[in-house]
């Protein structure tokens, strides 16, 4: 069994060290003690920035209900909202950098405008992640959720297949033989295709459908540890059953198999009615903002459109 362990089914108490937000600095580095600090300080050529932390220690152990972790994940928004979650799930599980992946986002911080740098970091343990990291890794949740829920209506003839270009992927100019696949609003997906391919026509119904797949599929069902259980039930004809109790190590890892469920159970996914929000999240009853935040917000809009950057004709 694994140091720390997130149950998948849920029901038996998890094991993990809980976390919360915290600034640090060169100045309380040596007094705070958090291993990997320095190195992410180093990864991001800063001298101080926010971090989720597992120091200073609070608790382990806990039952968590995995079952809408990736929904509540997608919805953070603020430092508060994501100190929050730390408290209640630790921290992501996105491993400390070694020297070459220091190297590696150094180089890669002078090509990308965003944080696309952080795409390929290996999942493992470490004591603190960076605000920026968690941030990433929420977008990159609202942004395979969204492409869910446009496949969804595609299906359903809501909308068109052709609006999938430049709505939700655009494929970038060739580099090298090979084109980056980007998100709409211009960062890396983290998928490249051959340029060869690309030169034909793309069918972007079919880039999107893989993507999906393969973006849940490579988080959310790789190193997902069983323990069997043998429970006795007296009937023939072996008078036991086998039992698997999923678990994984990383609390990343746990998030994306609840958005493996998502996707594989068809679940619903609705679009905020906020114009300032459009998040993707699961509707309860009647609900039409994904929070009581965007519930107040969209009111604001409707009451003075134009003090938003709206027209009249879009709040109605
Ligand atoms: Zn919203």
């Amino acid at each position: 069994m694994d140091k720390f362990y997130y149950w998948l089914d849920g029901k038996e108490e998890s094991f993990f060290p809980t976390a919360s937000v915290l600034e640090i600095s060169e100045n309380n580095l040596d007094e705070l003690k958090i291993n990997g600090a320095k190195a992410w300080l180093d990864c991001l050529g800063k001298h101080t920035g926010r971090f989720v932390s597992v120091v200073p220690q609070e608790s382990m152990g806990k039952i968590i209900i995995p079952e809408g972790l990736a929904w509540e994940f997608s919805k953070l928004k603020t430092e508060e909202g994501i100190n929050k979650f730390a408290n209640s799930y630790g921290l992501l599980g996105i491993s400390t950098p070694g020297q070459a992946e220091i190297n590696k986002v150094k180089l890669k911080r002078d090509l990308y405008s965003d944080s696309s740098y952080f795409i390929d970091l290996p999942i493992g343990q470490s004591d603190c992640e960076p605000i920026e990291l968690w941030r990433f890794h929420i977008k990159q949740m609202q942004r395979i959720l969204k492409l869910y829920e446009a496949l969804i209506s595609i299906h359903k003839g809501e909308m068109e297949e052709s609006e999938l270009e430049d709505k939700l992927l655009a494929v970038k100019e060739p580099i090298g033989g090979s084109c980056q696949i980007l998100w709409w609003d211009g960062s890396w997906t983290g998928f490249t295709a051959d340029e060869q391919e690309m030169e034909k026509e793309v069918d972007f119904l079919k880039l999107a459908q893989g993507l999906l797949a393969l973006k849940v599929n490579s988080i959310g069902n790789q190193d997902i540890k069983m323990i069997p259980e043998t429970i006795i039930t007296g009937k023939p004809p072996l008078g036991f059953t086998i039992k698997e109790w999923k678990y994984t190590p990383h609390l990343i890892r746990a998030i994306y198999h609840d958005l493996w469920q998502v996707v594989s159970n068809n679940e619903p996914v609705h679009i905020c009615e906020n114009l300032n929000c459009k998040l993707p999240f699961k509707k309860v009853k009647r609900q039409k903002y994904c929070s009581n935040a965007c519930k107040q917000e969209a009111f604001r809009i409707r009451k003075d459109p134009e003090k938003y950057g709206f027209t009249k004709e879009q709040v109605q």
